[in-house]
């Protein structure tokens, strides 16, 4: 089964039931902001061209959620160009492929920077009520506890997909976009 092709009106859909963990922080910073920082930006984005969002709808995107924020005008001078370089429209023309979780739980965000890996860069509190907006049921947020306290991001990430989706997953999160399409197998099936 392929999940070649998103289109925004579905997009706040399958942000709440596909988007692991990262994604979904991201995707509701810039709805509540109406802004991300570049680092922010480029995670998303990318996760988003892989999910299938194509480019006139990731710029229409991009620009309706920072209009509150950010002209047209300067939207198109100071942000479009970037989306575009991401879809290989600009530059050298490389389409440059999503981040994995090896890469996102490796950076170090900064001050007022919403992107990384929850599992790795929240406080514990932060991610234990994450955790509970997300559905997990109380024994399994202690589950997952358990694997960030040994440091196993990614295996605390594959016990919240279990959690929340009443499924198991053999294989183990190991990239956000992978985390979608197994999501969306399971709620298609
Ligand atoms: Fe995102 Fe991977 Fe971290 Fe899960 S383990 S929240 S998919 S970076």
């Amino acid at each position: 089964q392929e999940f070649g092709e998103i289109s925004i009106k579905d997009i706040d859909q399958v942000a709440k039931t596909s988007f692991p963990l990262c994604m979904r922080h991201l995707f509701e910073k810039v709805k509540e902001d109406h802004h991300l920082k570049h680092g922010g930006r480029m995670q998303l984005g990318l996760f988003l061209k892989g999910v299938g969002l194509k480019l006139d709808d990731a710029l229409a995107f991009w620009k309706a959620e920072f209009a509150p924020k950010v002209s047209a005008e300067r939207f198109d001078k100071e942000y479009a160009y970037n989306i575009r370089h991401n879809y290989g429209r600009e530059g050298k023309r490389t389409d440059y492929t999503p981040y994995s979780c090896q890469k996102i739980i490796s950076v170090t965000p900064g001050i007022g920077d919403h992107h990384g890996c929850p599992y790795r860069h929240f406080s514990e509190e932060n991610l234990r009520a994450a955790l509970v907006r997300m559905g997990v049921s109380s024994r399994a947020v202690e589950d997952v506890m358990d694997k960030v306290l040994n440091r196993h991001y990614q295996l605390a990430c594959t016990l919240t997909f279990e959690a929340v989706h009443g499924s198991s997953c053999d294989a183990g999160i190991n990239h956000p976009n992978q985390y979608f399409i197994d999501s969306q197998r399971v709620l298609q099936s």
